[in-house]
């Protein structure tokens, strides 16, 4: 069966652009007849907004996007040993270390790299040292993946056909940040795989992290099992007359008492799901 999930940060309110992928993504599951799942991807606690969570679900369904795991919403900051025992578990295969680099000497050597115009990545300081976890209790330190130095990372998206990266340009991602918190990058293939999901639609903006995705679902011993399948669409950003317009959180345009039905009209135009929404939503449009 074909599973797909809508994956927000809570970081404020649902805004339009939100909004539309939210409907994007349910559309194309309930299409095919699949399940629409949603998770909330609270792991950035810096731009976490208390209660967030809580008025995207509402959003969404006075929308009428109803999850169908709506009684069992994925939280992923309730999950965060499940995530530490992933990366621990790929520390003993090989495929992550940890890393104890300080955080402003790395940034010094970000600059550089900028300075002299190359791409800025982890100098890999830690990468071969086999730092044991016994020898960092109590400090500070985070768990790093241990990228390819070769190869081509191809996968295939349902929008631009095959896409391929060059594995020595990807970076030595953090997975384990030093909270204890996992990066979206750990979270979301974990609960991706744990899900079954089968099919992950997202902005363009994610484009170049599917690599690192793709060897994390490698390394997990995934490969050819069930990687999901990457379907990339276009930001909301040419409707948009202004920089972050996109960004007007839905709740404020529910205070102004825009109808919803127009709301959907905005949202299936952008989004050229004309018919689909007309199937799914028959009684609102
Ligand atoms: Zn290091």
């Amino acid at each position: 069966m074909l599973i797909t999930r809508f994956a927000p940060s809570p970081t404020g309110e649902l805004h339009i652009g939100g909004a539309r992928s939210a409907l994007f993504v349910y559309l194309f599951a309930k299409n095919q007849g699949g399940k629409f799942l949603l998770r909330i991807d609270d792991t950035d606690r810096e731009r976490y907004v208390l209660g967030a969570s809580e008025r995207i679900v509402e959003s969404l369904t006075w929308l009428g996007i109803i999850p169908d795991n709506l009684t069992e919403i994925i939280v992923q900051s309730k999950r965060l040993d499940i995530y530490k025992k992933y990366a621990l578990e790929l520390i003993e295969k090989g495929h992550a270390y940890i890393c104890v680099c300080d955080k402003e000497k790395q940034e010094e050597e970000r600059k550089a790299q900028i300075a002299k115009r190359l791409p800025p990545m982890y100098g890999e300081h830690c990468r071969d040292l086999n730092i044991k976890s016994e020898e960092v209790v109590g400090k500070k330190y985070v768990i790093r993946m241990k990228m390819p130095k070769e190869g081509i990372i191809k996968f295939n998206d349902l929008i631009r056909g095959d896409i391929e990266f060059d594995s020595s340009l990807v970076d030595d991602q953090v997975l384990l940040k030093s909270d204890g918190f996992p990066t979206y990058h750990l979270a979301t293939v974990v609960d991706d795989y744990e899900a079954g999901i089968t099919h992950i639609l997202r902005a363009e903006e994610w484009l170049s992290s599917t690599p690192k995705h793709i060897v994390l679902f490698n390394m997990f011993g995934l490969m050819f099992l069930n990687l999901p399948t990457y379907r990339k669409y276009l930001l909301l950003i040419a409707l948009s007359f202004q920089k972050g317009m996109e960004r007007q959180a839905l709740l404020n345009i529910k205070i102004l008492d825009i109808l919803r039905k127009q709301l959907l009209i905005f949202l299936r135009c952008s989004a050229g799901i004309l018919k689909m929404t007309e199937k799914f939503f028959p009684k609102m449009i």
